[in-house]
């Protein structure tokens, strides 16, 4: 039997990988930058759903409705969470939605937010996000102010956003499209308890696991990031890496989903399932799926002690180098995507593989615990592989240098520098990116079918053919 280590050892080695941990989860803004260009991709070869048109509902006219209703189906939530969700923080009970029928539209949006502890800022307003190449009308076009809570926009075209009227039809596929970007807009952010914001002291979720909580993007990231396949001893070191929450906010809103469907609101059906989709497309993006992709357990350490030792290059270096493979990753894909869109290519190896059903059948239907069994051990599997491409595909002063700041650089467009480099490296940066899109196209369209209602359901392929 080994002897323990001595208490000495124990807090040096704890101190050591809490050093290593706490600074070098990179704060990287996104995933996917506007996650719509990947949905109505994914959607279109569900035509029996996308092609639909429902009925916009105001968010207030959903919760007067279904006031008696939503407190119990909430209620089923928080024992759900608390029973199935590791390291989840139960929802003090204060927060239990409760409001009057006739309650004013302010007052039901704030207690409804503060009921899925979500930024209760957020406008929800009615509108759509169209597809590149429609001119939305200036007298329609909605304010990013009307519909967001942060201060800087995600990649998307102020000119898309077109303002949507009570009752008008709006297509299925632009409304779960529309929602698949709208928790970027700032559903997550401020909900920590030292993020300075009055949520956080309510929410009980405790301190910022990771990030830097100075940053208006950071904080949203443990909603957005699941580190599920992470080695043993960094969990024991760092155990805040577990602490993230996309599982919960999945299951949440196809909880929703499928309440407001089966309640008769399939506007609000359709808006919750395309909030779900976003943290399933999230999970697809390996750096949100593992810590330091391309980075070994033992150099973490190493640094770390380097680190301790008062030597901060080279872990600053690593986690730097780390930030800026992330963006690059996130730009290349946007930038790729968008010019195929504006030009009308829609043959694109990228667009191609998030229509492409053969893996379908992999995962017909999202169930609970996909997001960690099947769809981050495959972003995280291929994590090291397209880290080490995009080392290969790329000039070293984007993806090694780490003296570069890449957010600091305005206009980045690395689908442009991709184009430079040998052919043969930009036919596997592709296909390795192609592969995290048919991913996503197949996450997306098991998360629909999973929340469909019957009979749609059963129309969208449930075997998996278009
Ligand atoms: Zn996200």
């Amino acid at each position: 039997m080994r002897r323990p280590p001595s208490r000495v050892k124990r807090v040096l080695r704890r101190g050591l990988w809490l050093t290593a941990c706490f600074f070098a989860v990179p704060s990287a803004a996104w995933a996917w930058s506007n996650h719509t260009l990947c949905t109505w991709q994914a959607v279109a070869v569900l035509p029996q759903i996308a092609q639909r048109t429902v009925p916009a509902e105001t968010l207030a006219s959903f919760l007067s409705m279904e006031a008696e209703h939503l407190p119990q189906v909430l209620e089923d939530e928080e024992r759900w969470a608390r029973a199935t969700v590791p390291s989840y923080a139960p929802r003090p009970d204060a927060l239990a939605f409760q409001a009057a029928r006739d309650a004013d539209a302010t007052t039901l949006r704030r207690a409804f937010l503060r009921a899925i502890r979500a930024n209760e800022d957020m406008p929800l307003n009615l509108y759509l996000q169209r597809p590149p190449g429609t001119a939305v009308p200036a007298e329609r076009m909605m304010d990013w102010s009307a519909l967001s809570v942060l201060k800087g926009m995600s990649d998307l075209d102020a000119h898309s956003l077109e303002r949507l009227e009570d009752g008008a039809a709006a297509p299925v596929a632009d409304v779960i499209a529309t929602a698949s970007n709208e928790p970027d807009f700032g559903l997550d952010i401020a909900l920590w308890q030292d993020n300075g914001a009055p949520e956080g002291a309510a929410y009980g979720y405790g301190p910022q696991p990771f990030g830097n909580p100075r940053l208006e993007y950071s904080s949203q990231a443990p909603f957005h990031m699941g580190f599920y396949h992470e080695s043993g001893i960094l969990y024991r070191a760092a155990p805040y890496l577990q602490n993230t929450y996309p599982e919960a906010r999945i299951h949440l809103y196809m909880t929703l989903s499928r309440f407001a469907f089966a309640q008769g609101h399939p506007y609000w059906g359709w808006r919750f399932a395309g909030w779900a989709v976003h943290y399933v497309q999230d999970l697809a993006q390996p750096y949100h799926a593992r810590v330091l992709p391309g980075v070994g357990v033992p150099r973490m350490l190493w640094t770390s002690v380097l680190d301790m030792a008062g030597v901060h290059g080279p872990k600053t270096a690593a986690v730097n180098r780390v930030t800026n493979r992330h963006t690059v990753l996130e730009n290349y894909q946007y930038h790729h995507m968008a010019a195929a869109y504006a030009q009308g290519r829609m043959d694109d190896p990228l667009l191609a593989a998030l229509r492409d059903t053969a893996d379908d059948t992999a995962l017909p239907r999202l169930l609970p615990p996909s997001p960690r069994d099947l769809i981050t051990v495959q972003s995280a599997a291929v994590a090291d592989t397209l880290d080490a491409q995009l080392e290969r595909s790329f000039p070293a002063h984007y993806v090694t240098d780490p003296d570069t700041d890449l957010d600091a650089v305005p206009d980045l467009d690395m689908d442009a520098v991709a184009r430079q480099a040998p052919e043969a490296e930009q036919r596997k940066l592709t296909d390795l990116v192609a592969a995290r899109m048919r991913q996503v196209g197949r996450d997306t369209r098991a998360l629909i079918r999973a929340v469909a209602p019957t009979g749609q359901e059963a129309a969208a392929g449930g075997d998996a053919k278009p």
